[in-house]
């Protein structure tokens, strides 16, 4: 062998780690830690937070239906998967009998959970006035429908005209349950049966819920929803 060769003929080569790999290696690490942060920050931090609103929601859900029930939340991932547009589920077993829980839209928990902290005065002075509501209060209101809606569900009504006449008729008590005084309670209930009601196509939709008609919950009364 020649003086001053470096690698025996024949032998591998060693490599050596060049700049590049190991900025590679250590944004790895980065990475890897930063996804384990996430998650830690999930379990501990937003995941108790998402469960105290499943169990405020849950107790809504069974006041209406009468029994029960409980409210999930839509998690972080399968939000960030999800493509169908319906707001909340209930599922039936094959003799027709409803689940014990709802399934809503992470979305819809987190307006529902966050609705005391973020009432400010004259944020929803659009229910009430000419002014034209945003597509933030829209959610909201909608978000108060939908927990009322499934909980009609959970009570076995299966028929979405009678469900949806039930619900406007709970969207009051389900809003002021959730942290709206009883003026906005009753403001998000009528902007839903005036200007929201009226839009759905006719499988939501029934002539006769109305005052005094077969779907009133109080027949004796002259208020509606
Ligand atoms: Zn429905």
């Amino acid at each position: 062998m020649l003086r001053g060769s470096i690698v025996p003929q024949g032998a591998a080569l060693k490599t050596v780690p060049r700049q590049a790999d190991l900025r590679g290696c250590v944004f790895k690490y980065v990475l890897l830690l930063g996804v384990a942060a996430g998650v830690a920050a999930y379990l501990f931090v937003l995941q108790p937070e998402l469960a105290d609103t499943e169990e405020d929601l849950g107790a809504i859900a069974s006041q209406i239906a009468q029994r029960p029930v409980a409210v999930e939340c839509q998690g972080i991932i399968s939000h960030a998967i999800d493509v169908t547009n319906s707001e909340g589920r209930v599922e039936y077993t094959e003799s027709g009998a409803p689940a014990d829980k709802t399934q809503l839209k992470r979305d819809v928990c987190q307006r529902l959970g966050d609705f005391r902290a973020t009432r400010g005065a004259g944020r929803y002075a659009c229910l009430v006035s000419e002014l034209e509501c945003t597509d933030d209060i829209l959610k909201t209101v909608k978000a108060v429908h939908t927990l009322s809606h499934e909980a009609w569900h959970l009570a076995g009504v299966k028929d979405e005209r009678i469900v949806e006449c039930y619900a406007m008729q709970t969207d009051q008590l389900v809003a002021t349950s959730v942290g709206a005084s009883k003026r906005l309670g009753r403001a998000i209930a009528v902007y839903y049966a005036v200007e929201i009601y009226p839009h759905l196509s006719t499988k939501y939709r029934s002539s006769s819920c109305k005052n005094g008609g077969p779907y009133d919950l109080s027949r004796g009364s002259r208020t509606w929803p």
